[in-house]
């Protein structure tokens, strides 16, 4: 090994999260949430594993990430479900990927684009069942819906979904779950009486924690995210069997023994309180490192876990192991699956008081992603 900072994915991991999550989905077939680069997994490395593990289709928030995956060879089916008016939908329909609309004055430039590459265009209509972020509120559904058939009429826009997202699938009894369902099954009946929902298209709305509790949520397809990376949705609930795929780890750049007293990084926020070796590990803030870590987590160094010594900086910060033996070059595990005595990402996350997404999409582009369990 000699970078000194790598995260490795194991991609065997995720290959035994797909097999658990298929245990929940009773067949339905699972589209992959691949956006933000597979979770900071790699989303060219991470899709290609998934989809030879069995998942049918792949999930991207902007349409550059569904572009890379068709850039890369990725031919499997691709919806990208952050549009924004102006973008380039011609070069999305030329690259076969499936769009989202939530207003029918996106399918108008959808349809504008299929007339000028004479590509169809393959759409997914996103109601808003009650998380008002993206998709078209009830009162506004009937009108997309018909937009989007006049323009099938037309020849240029195919319907290929309907689908919408939850607010709280991760606070199970949380009363808007049931309240969204009602309001999907609502704006699939509208869409069925006009004409729009034939056998051929599929309905989907699960997200990792509606896969694991809510069976009702199945429809044709699932969308998990978290849990493909081996995280779990609820972490109330325990870890459902996952896997945690990502494990960071950093080489010591510099152990040295200091006297008691000594000030430690920016503000001396720590100090020591006896003569004690500290270990330079080389990731930082810029890494994803949070700079509020300082104290909240522990890394696995020299056999024991070791707290943030003082104020994280950009690239570096710094842990203090007393007298056991470090030496530069010695390898620190910053957090993994825990079979070690590391932490773990849930335990971080509890720490820096956010969720495991945050931690994960964070880890910069400085640091190698290195596979394993291939
Ligand atoms: C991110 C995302 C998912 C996956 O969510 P997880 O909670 O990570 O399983 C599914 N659908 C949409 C629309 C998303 O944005």
């Amino acid at each position: 090994m000699t970078s000194p900072a790598q995260a490795r994915i194991d991609l065997a991991a995720i290959r035994h999260n797909i097999a658990v999550l298929a245990e929940h989905t009773g067949g339905v077939p699972l589209m992959g949430a691949v956006k933000a680069d597979a979770y900071g997994h790699g989303l060219v490395p991470v899709s290609k594993a998934i989809l030879d593990a069995g998942v049918s289709r792949l999930g991207t928030a902007t349409l550059s990430e569904g572009l890379a995956l068709r850039a890369a060879g990725v031919t499997a089916p691709v919806l990208s479900w952050l549009l924004t008016p102006g973008e380039d939908f011609a070069r999305a329909l030329r690259a076969d990927i499936e769009l989202s609309a939530a207003d029918p004055g996106l399918l108008d430039e959808f349809a504008k684009a299929a007339r000028e590459t004479g590509v169809t265009a393959r759409v997914h209509l996103e109601a808003d069942t009650g998380m008002s972020r993206g998709g078209a509120p009830s009162a506004a559904w009937p009108a997309l819906v018909s937009r989007a058939l006049e323009l099938r009429a037309e020849g240029v826009v195919e319907i290929v979904g309907l689908w919408s997202h939850f607010a709280c699938a991760d606070i199970p009894g949380h009363p808007s779950i049931g309240l969204q369902l009602d309001a999907f099954d609502e704006a699939l009946r509208l869409a069925e009486r006009a004409g729009a929902a034939g056998s051929h298209v599929i309905r989907h709305l699960a997200n990792s924690a509606a896969i694991v509790t809510l069976p009702r949520a199945r429809y044709d397809l699932v969308r998990p995210g978290l849990a493909m990376y081996g995280l779990s949705p609820i972490p109330e609930l325990g870890d459902f069997g996952l896997r945690q795929a990502m494990t960071l780890t950093a080489r010591i750049a510099l152990a040295k023994r200091v006297p008691d007293s000594s000030g430690v990084s920016y503000g001396h926020l720590y100090v020591t309180d006896r003569e004690t070796t500290l270990g330079l590990v080389p990731l930082g803030y810029a890494d994803g490192i949070l700079r509020h870590a300082t104290g909240r987590v522990e890394v696995l160094a020299a056999g024991r876990r070791r707290a943030v010594a003082g104020r994280v900086c950009m690239d570096q910060f710094m842990i203090d192991v007393g007298d056991d033996p470090l030496s530069a070059g010695d390898e620190v595990i910053l957090f993994g699956p825990g079979e070690k005595g590391e932490s773990t990402l849930q335990e971080w996350a509890d720490g820096l008081g956010t969720i495991t997404h945050e931690i994960i999409t964070k880890i910069g582009a400085r640091v190698p992603r290195v596979y394993e369990g291939t």
